[in-house]
């Protein structure tokens, strides 16, 4: 048997990349597959390593194992809310691409996205993309206000420009060695910066989106592309958040990293961060450690994860 990882899956069959000889094979899943959690829609999603076959000489390949993923995304089902689509796995970062005008990527959208991140485990850059428009005062600080709340919690943040070329490189570095899912905002320049740095990618990421903003397709398949050896992007057109899957309201605050570093120092151990006292959490909201946004999104996503139950 060989071992391979999943680039592409339509349900029928999938695009095998091949580990040893780095070549691509299509396959498709032994009918008596075994799903193990019946919750997912999915059997394999791209990112999974699998053991393939040939079971009969000219015959195609067969996908006769999954291998135990390092980490997934799920979208839950619309339909059937116990249901799961894994979306993507075994991801080694994420890079979130964002704009602060033309469109503005809201905080809330931005704390969310890492928030998820953050449950999954999966590391994120910030990518604050079309930095050649920010020239106004109002925008040059909310720039610096960006810059500034994510490093300091500890997030890589890097600006680019696609028209004045600027960060590209730092933006290719990103990339280099790893498996990295692309998010972001329709029309924050996602195509633009890849295609900066794999001019070759250009039709591909193209089809691809224009085909999910027609709407043409009602399911959203991610992708993986090979931008340089070893290192690949997924794209998965027309998400645009990660869903934020069974985190408990005691958990929350565990993904946000500067809440993290409190950790056990609130008097109560269950701490909420809301209105007990002697909670450290906010005591460093009122003083400036923690940045308003990132606690009103902390109680937001609070509030939003107590309506859905
Ligand atoms: P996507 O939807 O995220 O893939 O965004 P596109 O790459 O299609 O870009 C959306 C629009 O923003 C296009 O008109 C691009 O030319 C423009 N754009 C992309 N990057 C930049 C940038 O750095 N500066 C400016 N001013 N415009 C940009
Ligand atoms: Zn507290």
């Amino acid at each position: 048997m060989n071992k391979a990882f999943v680039t592409r899956s339509t349900g029928s069959w999938y695009d095998l990349c091949d580990v040893d000889s780095n070549k691509y094979i299509k396959a498709r899943l032994r009918g008596i597959f075994k799903q193990e959690n019946k919750r997912v829609t999915n059997p394999i999603a791209v990112g999974d390593y699998v053991m393939y076959s040939f079971p009969d000489a000219g015959s195609e390949a067969m996908i006769e194992e999954i291998l135990p993923r390092n980490n997934y995304i799920i979208r839950k089902s619309t339909h059937k809310a116990e249901h799961e689509h894994i979306i993507a796995s075994n991801l080694d970062q994420a890079v979130l691409i964002v704009t602060i005008d033309q469109p503005r990527t809201s905080l809330g959208f931005i704390d969310r996205f890492l928030v998820s991140a953050e449950s999954y485990r999966i590391p994120t850059t910030i990518v604050i993309n079309k930095i050649d428009l920010y020239t106004s005062k109002k925008n040059q600080e909310a720039l610096a206000d960006l810059i500034e709340t994510y490093t300091h919690i500890g997030y890589n943040v890097i600006q680019t420009s696609t028209t004045k070329n600027i960060g590209i490189e730092a933006f290719n570095l990103l990339f280099e060695g790893k498996k990295t899912l692309v998010c972001g905002h329709s029309g924050v320049g996602k195509s633009s910066l890849v295609n900066a740095i794999q001019p070759e990618l250009n039709l591909r990421t193209a089809s691809i989106s224009n085909y999910a903003n027609k709407g043409k397709h009602t399911t959203t398949f991610a992708e993986m592309f090979e931008l340089a050896p070893k290192t690949y992007i997924i794209d998965t057109p027309g998400i645009k958040e990660l869903g934020i899957s069974e985190i408990e309201d005691a958990e929350l605050s565990h993904y946000f990293p500067e809440m993290r570093a409190l950790l056990g120092k609130c008097r109560f151990h269950n701490c909420q961060h809301i209105h007990e006292p002697d909670c450290v959490v906010y005591k460093a909201v009122e003083n400036g450690d923690i940045p308003l946004s990132r606690y009103e999104n902390y109680l937001s996503i609070l509030a939003d994860e107590d309506n859905r139950r």
